[in-house]
């Protein structure tokens, strides 16, 4: 498409020198010729440089799409918890949570959830929605547990108990 371009852009040279020659040659026939085909030139140019536009915004989708293909094959929904993790980033040994919705939403975005108090529990600030996992829900009930402590009968009556 540039190449077509810079010949449009010669063809156009060419047409001022012919504008000259047919001045010389006090044509009006020819004068008016050089402007038909003046303006026909012109179109095309102002076609050329829509298609150019066009393909460079199908260009873009197209990798944003290849990109997002890419990026779909490494997430993985973890079901304990309900968020995602890449497989990529599991592999290295970084455990670091997506946020599902973020993900499901258009346009599909992966982003991390904010690891809040302790290992299990996520926050996504966009939706703010909580995700736990199962460990987690369980130390949560573990400390919410009233705490039940025999104690050591002490005092001075303590011997009477
Ligand atoms: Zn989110």
């Amino acid at each position: 498409m540039v190449g077509e371009l810079a010949a449009v852009g010669s063809a156009l040279g060419v047409l001022k020198s012919l504008t000259e020659i047919a001045k010389n040659a006090n044509s009006i026939e020819l004068t008016q010729k050089i402007i038909e085909l003046q303006k026909f030139i012109l179109d095309m140019q102002t076609g050329m440089t829509e298609l150019t536009e066009e393909n460079r915004t199908l260009k873009q989708r197209l990798e944003e799409q290849q990109r997002l293909q890419v990026l779909a094959e490494d997430m993985e929904y973890v079901e304990d918890g309900g968020f995602y993790v890449k497989k990529s980033e599991r592999a290295q040994g970084r455990d670091i949570a997506y946020c599902p919705l973020c993900w499901k939403a258009a346009p599909r975005t992966d982003v991390p959830l904010n690891p809040k108090s302790g290992e299990g529990y996520f926050f996504c600030k966009i939706h703010e929605t909580v995700f736990e996992t199962a460990a987690y829900r369980a130390l949560r009930e573990e400390r919410s547990r009233p705490a039940r402590t025999w104690r050591e009968p002490s005092g001075p009556d303590g011997w009477m108990r």
